[in-house]
């Protein structure tokens, strides 16, 4: 048997304890009297007024925990936002069947990174069946067509939708290093140099649209310091599908900006636009406003996505601005060095 104030140290640190952790942890006796709660327990008590049908499910089990009857339930608020949480009742011990210890667990983001997660590879198996289905397809209709021109044509759409699920599993691989290493790869980078050398890159796919590139700059001091690859991927993205929506004989404008705290990229294109109703969503994985069109340009979906995260990892933000059938701008914002450290 300890002396007592070593039992009254040992409780001090079995409280510190359970006010460390996130669950809300409360014990009631058998006459349904509280005699504790734990740090997050007491914050969902002060918030009762709001938690109002979670409070009302917690009172729920630990009555039926007095009871005797002790199980786990689940308890969601549909909102919006939806919250999800768990509620655990157990006897004290064996001998205090009738002292209730009630455990609350918040699953609310464990539950959507579930859900990502399951969206996530449902998304990818789709996007990969579509062009895979077509490969076994052609192939088999190749292995039984004689005619050499038709024969040559089965090659040539093998060969496209080879490099549809390739490009897929290059922006795939692209998008998790860039979510998962942050900004890792740091150097000092001429933004002139590197906006030059994405335009010389889309030169023969702007040929090939009738698109005319141009480019300005306004200011002066492009150094940044930075992930290049990142940032040039992230340009090379925007520049990509400024020519992809827009129609034959039209003109995509580059302005590179340096004002006191920020380097500013806007891409700007007199192309298809984007209704107002897919602005919010056109950054998500494998969001298309036109499947078609997307699929027909070589789009993967995924192009939007690698821009946000690379530029996010650099403190920046993408703004955007379009209207359907005049075209849309795309602004690359990022903080300057001396901005940052502020
Ligand atoms: P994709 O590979 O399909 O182009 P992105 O993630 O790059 O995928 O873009 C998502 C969607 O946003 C595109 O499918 C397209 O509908 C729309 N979009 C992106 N950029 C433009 C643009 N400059 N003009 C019009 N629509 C655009």
């Amino acid at each position: 048997m300890p002396h007592e104030i070593e039992v009254e140290q040992y409780l001090g640190c079995l409280t510190n304890a359970l006010d460390a952790v996130s669950q809300a942890v409360f014990v009631h006796d058998s006459s349904g009297t509280l005699i504790f709660d734990n740090a997050a327990a007491r914050d969902l008590g002060a918030a009762r007024h709001e938690e109002a049908g979670l409070m009302r499910a917690i009172e729920e089990a630990i009555a039926s925990g007095r009871a005797g009857r002790f199980k786990d339930r689940s308890f969601s608020i549909f909102g919006p936002p939806r919250r999800d949480f768990s509620i655990r009742t157990r006897p004290a011990s064996p001998e205090r069947q009738h002292i209730v210890v009630t455990v609350i667990e918040d699953l609310t983001i464990r539950n959507q990174l579930d859900t990502i997660r399951r969206d996530f590879v449902a998304n990818v198996s789709h996007e990969l069946r579509t062009p895979i289905g077509a490969l076994g397809l052609l192939a088999e209709t190749l292995a039984f067509e004689e005619d050499p021109k038709v024969r040559q044509r089965l090659a040539n759409r093998i060969q496209n939708e080879a490099f549809r699920v390739s490009k897929i599993i290059d922006d795939l691989l692209d998008l998790s290093r860039i979510e998962s290493e942050g900004a890792s790869q740091q150097a000092d980078i001429d933004f002139v140099e590197l906006v030059t050398e994405v335009l010389d890159q889309a030169a023969p796919a702007a040929e090939l649209a009738g698109v005319s590139l141009q480019f300005e700059l306004s200011g002066s001091n492009f150094m940044y310091h930075g992930d290049k690859r990142q940032l040039r991927s992230a340009l090379a993205n925007l520049v990509d599908n400024s020519i992809k929506y827009s129609e034959k004989e039209s003109s995509v404008n580059l302005e590179l900006t340096r004002t006191p705290s920020t380097i500013e990229i806007s891409v700007i294109d007199h192309g298809i636009g984007i209704p107002q109703k897919d602005l919010e969503r056109i950054f998500e994985r494998f969001y298309r406003v036109d499947q078609a069109r997307s699929r027909q340009t070589g789009g993967t979906g995924l192009g939007l996505s690698i821009v946000r995260h690379a530029v996010g990892n650099h403190n920046g933000v993408v703004e955007v601005e379009s209207r359907e059938g005049s075209g849309s701008t795309f602004r690359i914002v990022l903080p300057t060095k001396g901005e940052e450290q502020k």
